[in-house]
C-alpha cells in the first residue's frame, strides 16, 4: 500500500543542513500493524508526518498503491491527508472547546456530510470504542483514556486507510495503555486497518506484526 523510495529530508539550523532522514525504504501492506522504536530526535515523527502527507519537502519517492505521492500539489495532498489517513497523538490534540460529538464529526463535515448525517454515525462509533456515553461532555471531562478513544474515534470516523499514532499511550498508565492498544489491535484485526504506530514502550510492541528501529534518521526492520 505504501512505498517509500530513498527518502531523504533535513533541517537547516544555524545555516547548516541537518540530515534527519537518510536513504529511508519502507513497505507498509494493507493489513499491517507496524512499530516504529527509536530514540527521541531520530526522525520518528518527521517520517510519520511524511507519510501522512503533512509535509511535502523531502527527497525520494513516495508511492501510494502504485500512485506517486510525491509530486502531488497542495490541493491534493490535504484531501489526501482528509480522506486516507487518520491521526492519533500523544496529547490526545482534541479541541477543548467543543464536545467530544463535535470532536469526532469534525473530519465528516470536513468531507462535506451534513450535520444530521453525521449524528448517528457518531453515536455508533463512540459505543463501539466504549464511550458511548460522553459524546456531550467536554475533552476535560474525560479520563486520559476515554480522551484518547474519542481522538481514535476521530481519526477513523471516514474510513481512513491507515492511522498514524505517534506514542499514543506516551500519556497512559499501563493498565489504560493496554486498554488503548487493544482498541488498535481490534481495529487492524476485525476491520483490517492498516496501524503505523511509534512507540518507546516495549510492551506495546507485541500487538504489532513488524517492528522497524530508527536511529539516527537510519531505518532498519526488525527479523523476527
Ligand atoms: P522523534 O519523533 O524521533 O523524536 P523528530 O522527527 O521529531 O524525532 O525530529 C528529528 C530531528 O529533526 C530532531 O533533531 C529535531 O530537532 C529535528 N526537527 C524536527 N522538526 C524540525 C523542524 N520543524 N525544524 C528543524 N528541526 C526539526
Ligand atoms: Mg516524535
Amino acid at each position: 500500500m505504501i512505498k517509500l523510495e530513498k527518502i531523504g529530508k533535513s533541517y537547516k539550523a544555524d545555516n547548516e543542513w541537518i540530515p534527519v532522514l537518510k536513504n529511508v525504504e519502507m513497505e507498509v501492506n494493507q493489513g499491517d500493524f507496524l512499530a516504529i522504536m527509536g530514540p527521541s530526535g531520530s526522525g520518528k515523527s518527521t517520517l510519520l508526518n511524511l507519510i501522512g502527507f503533512v509535509d511535502r519537502n523531502y527527497e525520494g519517492n513516495y508511492f501510494l498503491e502504485g500512485n506517486i505521492v510525491t509530486s502531488k500539489n497542495d490541493a491534493d495532498l490535504s484531501k489526501l491527508r482528509n480522506q486516507r489517513v487518520g491521526f492519533v497523538f500523544q496529547q490526545f490534540n482534541l479541541i477543548e472547546t467543543l464536545t467530544i460529538e463535535e470532536n469526532v464529526e469534525l473530519p465528516l463535515l470536513y468531507d462535506g456530510w451534513n450535520y444530521r448525517e453525521t449524528k448517528s454515525k457518531v453515536l455508533e462509533l463512540l459505543e463501539k470504542l466504549g464511550i458511548g456515553d460522553k459524546g456531550k461532555k467536554m475533552p476535560k471531562q474525560l479520563s486520559g483514556g476515554q480522551q484518547q478513544r474519542a481522538a481514535i474515534a476521530r481519526a477513523i470516523i471516514n474510513n481512513p486507510d491507515f492511522i498514524l499514532a505517534d506514542e499514543p499511550t506516551g500519556a497512559l498508565d499501563t493498565q489504560t495503555s493496554n486498554d488503548i492498544m487493544n482498541v488498535f489491535k481490534q481495529l487492524n484485526e476485525e476491520e483490517g486497518v492498516t496501524i503505523i504506530l511509534v512507540t518507546h514502550d516495549p510492551t506495546t510492541v507485541k500487538y504489532c506484526n513488524r517492528v522497524v528501529h530508527m536511529q539516527d534518521g537510519i531505518l532498519t526492520e526488525e527479523v523476527r
